[in-house]
């Protein structure tokens, strides 16, 4: 028998996503944010069901080059651009656009020949994490500008830092920022696309739209914000983490529950045991109290998550059984939910899952 434990990716609830993504930016192009396997969702699957994105944003080189042989031939951005000039010949191989975020990767293009490459001309903005400071926003741009390897025209873009807290007005400070670190028009009519947004930009910050949007977080069925949840936004969940019970025992009142015991029965009482644990990528932090749902039902973890399993209380579902299904996360149970338990974000959740978890993709058009 083969372990139940698996990640059910729904395709379709991808392309719902995106759809909601367009709505909320209907003048922008949208540029799929599918790094760190597609959220860990799978690179490649997230990129076929998003096949009706303008162009895809990855984190690294290698991303890029397995989605081109996977025979993506979409826009591709590296979001860090290149390290050295090696690169430069797999990115115009694999017909690669990149960030240039810094004045090392501005020297190598200086020093390069050979077919121009397209580039986004990073401004940090406030995030201090990738970019040039607006003071050298206009001596970069003119730098690139007269490079034989680089192709015109450039484009523009930077990165917010706190676009998840609605109430943090740093973004609208870093919108004004990015526009006025130019010496010519950005905003209006200069012939260079710009980006900002990211998933928070796009459903908070409509004045950061610009031509190029980069929805990632919300294209997985996730809330960018700090509060709430997907469906906040009508977002569907793309992961359905799920596994089965296999075992239910009954515990006597004050017995101890898993490792360190750190969980005590107050009552005579059934604990189901999940074969789900942080080796699969089930958070270790998640606490006891964390959500499942067993049956659809919900239930609460308690004790310790250990390597391979997970005890649940099961006092509201008396009738559960060996076999039984849990949702650990995903339709019915909002990934942001667990994640807020276990003290981490969704993000980090879903990036995490395992590759001993078995992956299942549904809804294939
Ligand atoms: C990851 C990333 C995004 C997507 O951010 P979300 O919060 O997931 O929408 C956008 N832009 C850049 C540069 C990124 O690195």
């Amino acid at each position: 028998m083969t372990r139940a434990t698996r990640a059910v990716i729904d395709l379709a609830a991808f392309r719902h996503n995106l759809q909601i993504s367009r709505q909320a930016a209907p003048h922008s192009k949208q540029l799929a944010i599918i790094k760190a396997h597609a959220y860990g969702h799978g690179m490649i699957h997230a990129a076929q069901a998003l096949d009706e994105a303008d162009g895809f944003g990855v984190a690294i080189l290698e991303e890029a080059i397995a989605l081109r042989e996977a025979g993506i031939s979409k826009p591709i951005i590296l979001l860090e651009g290149f390290a050295s000039a090696a690169d430069l010949n797999l990115i115009r191989g694999y017909r690669l656009d990149c960030v240039i975020h810094h004045v090392s990767q501005v020297e190598i293009l200086e020093q390069a020949s050979g077919t121009p490459i397209p580039v986004w001309l990073k401004i940090d903005t406030g995030m201090h994490r990738l970019g040039f400071p607006p003071h050298q926003a206009n001596e970069m741009y003119q730098r690139l500008m007269s490079c034989p390897a680089v192709q015109k025209p450039l484009r523009l873009m930077t990165h917010f830092a706190n676009a998840d807290d609605p109430d943090d007005n740093t973004t609208e400070q870093q919108i004004k920022t990015f526009y006025e670190s130019f010496d010519f028009d950005a905003e209006n009519g200069a012939d260079c696309d710009c980006s900002l947004a990211n998933s928070a930009g796009i459903l908070g910050w409509p004045a950061s739209h610009a031509q190029w949007v980069r929805p990632g977080i919300m294209l997985y069925g996730v809330t960018p914000f700090m509060h709430g949840t997907g469906k906040d936004y009508s977002l569907q969940p793309v992961m359905t983490l799920q596994a089965e019970l296999i075992a239910v025992n009954r515990f006597n009142k004050g017995d101890a529950i898993g490792y360190g015991g750190s969980w005590i029965c107050p009552e005579e009482m059934p604990i189901g045991v999940v074969a789900i644990g942080y080796g699969d990528g089930y958070p270790r932090h998640a606490q006891s109290g964390t959500p499942v749902l067993v049956n659809g039902q919900r239930c609460q973890i308690v004790g310790r998550v250990s390597m391979d399993m997970v005890t649940v209380d099961l006092r509201n579902q008396p009738n559960a059984e060996v076999g039984d299904e849990v949702i650990l996360w995903g339709n019915g149970l909002p990934v942001e939910e667990v994640a807020s338990s276990a003290g981490t974000i969704a993000y980090e959740l879903l990036c995490g899952v395992t590759n001993r978890v078995r992956f299942e993709y549904i809804n294939q058009v």
